[in-house]
């Protein structure tokens, strides 16, 4: 069994996040330290840990996910002046939290290369 995450306990609603987006397969809430004027979280209710996991899950998984982000996105009306999907994968990429999530940025225009 994995750590619970301070994601664990937003989905068990033990602690409250800002919900921007919910349905039966994933949760979008707002980060707590906006990098963006959008910087929207979206994780899977079924936890995995992290991106290089997605490799050993179903197809209906992943394509519900990705799908939910993409309806995320969607939902907040990003499509016409663009937004940033980004996974951070370990150390290096400066993950801190081990329940996988997607960030979406938007409502600037982002830097690239990213530092
Ligand atoms: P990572 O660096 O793991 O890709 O991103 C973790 C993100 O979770 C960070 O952007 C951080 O600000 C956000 N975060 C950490 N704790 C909380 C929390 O309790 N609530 C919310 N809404 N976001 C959090």
């Amino acid at each position: 069994m994995m750590d619970e995450t301070i994601f664990d306990k937003i989905i068990a609603k033990k602690i409250p996040a800002d919900l921007v987006y919910e349905d039966e397969d994933i949760l979008a809430f707002k980060d707590i330290n906006p990098q963006a004027p959008v910087h929207v979280l979206v994780i899977p209710k079924k936890k995995i840990g992290r991106f290089a996991e997605l490799g050993h899950q179903s197809t209906n998984f992943i394509a519900k996910y990705f799908i939910g982000i993409s309806k995320v996105a969607e939902h907040l009306g990003l499509e016409k002046d663009g937004y940033r999907v980004i996974f951070n994968n370990g150390e290096d990429a400066g993950q801190e939290v081990e329940y996988i999530h997607a960030h979406i940025l938007a409502g600037r225009r982002l830097q690239w290369p990213p530092g």
